[in-house]
């Protein structure tokens, strides 16, 4: 077998598909086709690759493995990716056997249950190191975050789409901010890292209020999210907002006004967010109007010209800038303390001077207990949702010495947030919301034992 790597950088993502079934939602905007899973259109290439498969999640993992490998991309950290309508809503004993199918897939082996799968996933050829799961806030409270839990999910996407009651009630969404705020904190209370699905341009809402709302995103305490991605409101066939377009009663944003409002909005992201993505993958053939063309070249091409900077996860990622031939200068560690969700977020990172990241490590600081492992003993709890270091995927840099120097970065991101916990917080242990597949980095690197769904190790003064 070959060796793990002990690092946690170089993560490829891996999505699967779930087979189409009714969503509990009514959005009007969502497309709907009786051959591909809710929100996505016949044609999207993970519906086609779902198809190939017959939807079994097993094939494809082992098909996406395989074509990883021929493109030479490394296949022993992989972080799963499940998509398709409200995969929670969907029959629980779809969901297990969907999720088990998936840790098969990546061990090679069929397992008798879900937690056997995920032992052996624990020291697998190709280690499951984060699992992503997609839904509504609505279906996300406490039975929800324990199945999650059970799965090894470790970042949950909210369809978010605005912060607006009104706008909820005109898009049929079928929730309202409320929900919002309680999913949002129970996701952090257990350690999970949360992001948001944003839609701009919904019907009812302006240029201007989605600006201030997407301001309200990050400077509300209630919700902060870790990662964004941003859905420009597009009119798709067959859906019910295009009835509304065609009588009149809906026309979208017009090119540069998404285009200014999008760059408007990364304008004012703060560094711990992440945009990952701008514009759904719907084929153009099925856009009656809005957005056809993916935004993000036009994006960046203006924003360049204008002098307008990104300060997103993914801007400043090592990687990327590495890759468009910035210079890389020498890594520092930074600190960013913010609120949220009735806590303390500590978002760590080694930045070099002009801001590109080279690693990054999420703590939170919270005065109640995570729910499965009961109160320690000063009633602080102190947990890392992320831990991640960009690095060997990409040729490093002739500035730095070599992937060595990335490994050694994570772990002092580490060091100081344990250190952080005990002497800043007072915190007796360490909580780690870990992915099934990293729990063995955390065990030998850094002492970790499993307890529940999480790692966790004792904090103890120097003496
Ligand atoms: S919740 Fe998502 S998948 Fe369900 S109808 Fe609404 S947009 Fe579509
Ligand atoms: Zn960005």
């Amino acid at each position: 077998m070959r060796k793990f790597a002990r690092t946690i950088s170089g993560v490829t993502p891996l999505a699967v598909m779930t087979m189409p079934m009714s969503c509990p939602g009514q959005c009007l905007y969502c497309p709907t086709y009786p051959d591909a899973p809710q929100s996505y259109t016949p044609e999207s290439p993970a519906v086609l690759r779902a198809r190939r498969c017959d939807y079994d999640a097993g094939q494809q993992v082992e098909l996406r493995l395989r074509i990883f490998t021929e493109m030479g991309h490394p296949t022993d950290k992989i972080e799963l990716i499940i998509m398709g309508g409200t995969f929670l809503a969907q029959p629980v004993d779809y969901q297990y056997k969907f999720i088990k199918d998936c840790y098969d897939g990546l061990n090679g082996v069929a397992s008798a249950t879900l937690e056997e799968a995920r032992k052996i996933n624990e020291t697998a050829a190709h280690r499951c190191t984060g699992l992503c799961i997609e839904t509504r806030p609505d279906w996300c409270g406490q039975a929800e975050i324990e199945r999650m839990l059970e799965f090894g999910a470790t970042r949950v996407e909210l369809g978010v789409q605005t912060l607006d009651d009104d706008i909820y009630r005109l898009v049929r969404r079928g929730h309202g901010v409320e929900e919002v705020v309680r999913a949002t904190a129970l996701l952090r209370e257990h350690g999970f890292k949360v992001y948001y699905h944003w839609m701009p341009g919904l019907p009812g809402s302006t240029p201007e209020k989605d600006l201030s709302l997407s301001q309200t995103l990050f400077t509300d305490e209630r919700f902060k999210p870790d990662g964004l991605k941003l859905y420009p409101t597009m009119v798709v066939e067959g859906t019910e907002l295009e009835k509304w377009y065609r009588e009149g009663r809906y026309q979208p944003y017009d090119n540069e006004t998404m285009v200014n409002l999008v760059i408007g909005i990364k304008s004012i992201v703060p560094g711990y967010v992440r945009i990952s993505r701008v514009l759904r993958d719907i084929p153009s053939k099925f856009i009656v109007a809005g957005l056809k063309d993916s935004l993000r070249d036009i994006v960046r091409e203006k924003m360049k010209q204008d002098a307008i900077e990104c300060h997103c996860i993914r801007c400043r990622e090592y990687g990327h800038r590495a890759r468009a031939g910035w210079e890389i200068g020498q890594p520092h560690m930074v600190r960013m303390d913010y609120d949220a969700s009735d806590g303390k977020e500590i978002f760590l990172s080694f930045e070099d001077e002009r801001e590109t990241l080279f690693g990054l490590l999420r703590l939170r600081i919270q005065s109640r207990p995570v729910p499965a492992l009961g109160k320690s003993e000063n009633a602080v709890s102190a947990i890392v949702r992320e831990l991640h270091v960009f690095g060997p995927e990409v040729p490093l840099s002739e500035q730095l010495s070599g992937a060595a120097q990335h490994k050694g970065l994570g772990k002092a991101l580490f060091r100081e947030a344990e250190r952080i916990a005990l002497d800043e917080f007072q915190s007796d242990r360490m909580i780690v919301l870990s992915g099934t597949g990293a729990k063995e980095y955390y065990r030998t690197e850094f002492d970790y034992l499993s307890q529940g769904d999480y790692m966790v190790k004792t904090l103890r003064p120097q003496a």
